[in-house]
C-alpha cells in the first residue's frame, strides 16, 4: 500500500520509539481506558487471568498498542500473531501449548481466521482446552490438552466480519473511536520529544489536522516533516513549514489526499452527486470495493462529507463546499 495517507501498516512506519507504553501514557480513547483499567485491576486482585478483550476500530488507532499495554500492565508475556498468518488448526494449537499462566496471546485480525482454526479457538477461549484430532480416518482419536489460563486480545476492523460464536466469546469487547484534533495534537507534540523534533503549537496543529483521526497517520507525518526540517536546516517547524511539507506530498489541509479526492469528485462529476452504489463507484475507480470501504470511505464518512444509505453514497454540501463545486439541483426522482 503506497498511500502515504493509508491507516494501515507501511514498510516505512518504524514508529516503535514513539508508542505509548502504560495505560496512563496513551492518550485518547478515554472511555476504553478507563475500562480497561478496572478490568485489569480487577484481574489482578483476584490474581486471575483477564478475560478476553477484542479490541474493534478502523486500521491505526492502537488496537496492537493496547494489546500490549495490556500485558505490560498485567505482567505478563505478550504473544502476538494474525488471522491470515494462522494456516492450519496445529499452528493455533502450537501457539497455544507455548503460552504461560496468564499470558496475553494477540491476534491481529481475527475476524481471517479459517474456520477450522477458528474451531480450536472455542474450547480453548471457554474451558482452556485443546482438543485436537490426532490421525485420520478411523484411526483418529480426539484428545484433550488442559491450557494455562491465558487471555486472548483479539483485534479487528469490522465487528460484523466475525462469527458470532467467536464474538460471545470475548467477556470485554471494546470499540476504538477516531481521535480528535485536540488528542491527535498531544500525540504529535509527544511523538515529537520522543523523536527530539522542536516543533511549534502550530506546526503540531498542522499535522493533527490532517491525521485522519489516527494515530498511525499521525506518527508517519510527523516523521515526514522532520525529515523536511532537517533538510531545510531549520531551527523549529513553523506552521509554515508543516504546511509546505505536506501540501508536497499532496496532503490538502484536512488530510485529504489525491485518492479522496478523485473519489468525491468521481461521484460529484459522473454520478450527480449520488446516490450511487459502492460497486459503481469501485469499477470507476478501478479500485477493490473493499479497499474503498475500509480505508477510504470511513474518514469522510466521519468529516461529513459522504453518507451511506440503502440506495448508495451522497455527497453532502460539506464535500461540495470543500471541492469548491455547486451542488447539484435537487433531483426530481
Ligand atoms: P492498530 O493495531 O489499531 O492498527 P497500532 O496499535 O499499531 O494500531 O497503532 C499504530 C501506531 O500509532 C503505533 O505505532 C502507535 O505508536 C501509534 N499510536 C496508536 N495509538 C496511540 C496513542 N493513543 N497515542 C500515541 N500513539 C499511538
Amino acid at each position: 500500500n503506497n498511500r502515504l495517507l493509508t491507516p494501515e501498516q507501511r514498510e516505512d512506519d518504524t514508529d516503535t520509539s514513539i508508542r505509548p507504553l502504560i495505560l496512563n501514557e496513551f492518550i485518547g480513547q478515554k472511555q476504553a481506558r478507563a475500562n480497561l483499567q478496572i478490568f485489569i485491576d480487577a484481574a489482578k486482585a483476584r490474581g486471575d487471568a483477564l478475560d478476553h478483550v477484542l479490541f474493534v476500530g478502523p486500521p491505526g488507532l492502537g488496537k496492537t498498542t493496547l494489546a500490549q499495554i495490556v500485558a505490560r500492565e498485567l505482567g505478563v508475556n505478550f504473544r502476538s500473531t494474525s488471522g491470515p498468518v494462522i494456516a492450519k488448526a496445529g499452528d493455533l494449537a502450537a501457539q497455544l501449548t507455548n503460552l504461560e499462566e496468564r499470558d496475553v496471546l494477540f491476534i491481529d485480525e481475527i475476524h481471517r481466521l479459517n474456520p477450522a482454526v477458528e474451531e480450536i479457538l472455542y474450547p480453548a477461549m471457554e474451558d482452556y482446552q485443546l482438543d485436537l484430532i490426532i490421525g485420520e480416518g478411523p484411526a483418529a482419536r480426539s484428545v484433550k490438552i488442559d491450557l494455562p489460563k491465558f487471555t486472548l486480545v483479539g483485534a479487528t476492523t469490522r465487528a460484523g466480519l466475525l462469527t458470532t460464536p467467536l464474538r460471545d466469546r470475548f467477556g470485554i469487547p471494546i470499540r476504538l473511536e477516531f481521535y480528535t484534533i485536540e488528542e491527535l495534537l498531544l500525540i504529535v507534540k509527544r511523538g515529537a520529544r520522543v523523536l527530539g523534533v522542536n516543533m511549534s503549537e502550530e506546526g503540531a496543529e498542522e499535522i493533527a489536522r490532517r491525521s485522519r483521526g489516527t494515530p498511525r497517520i499521525a506518527g508517519r507525518l510527523l516523521r515526514r516533516v522532520r525529515d523536511f526540517s532537517i533538510v531545510e536546516g531549520a531551527r523549529e517547524v513553523s506552521r509554515s513549514l508543516a504546511d509546505g511539507a505536506l501540501r508536497l506530498l499532496d496532503v490538502d489541509p484536512i488530510g485529504l489526499d489525491l485518492m479522496d479526492r478523485k473519489y468525491l469528485d468521481t461521484i460529484a462529476m459522473s454520478f450527480g452527486g449520488g446516490p450511487v452504489g459502492i460497486e459503481t463507484i469501485a469499477a470507476a475507480l478501478s479500485e477493490p470495493r473493499d479497499a474503498i470501504e475500509e480505508i477510504i470511505e470511513p474518514y469522510l464518512i466521519q468529516l461529513g462529507f459522504v453518507q451511506r444509505t440503502p440506495r448508495g453514497r451522497i455527497l453532502t454540501p460539506h464535500a461540495y463546499r470543500h471541492l469548491g463545486l455547486k451542488e447539484p439541483p435537487p433531483s426530481a426522482t
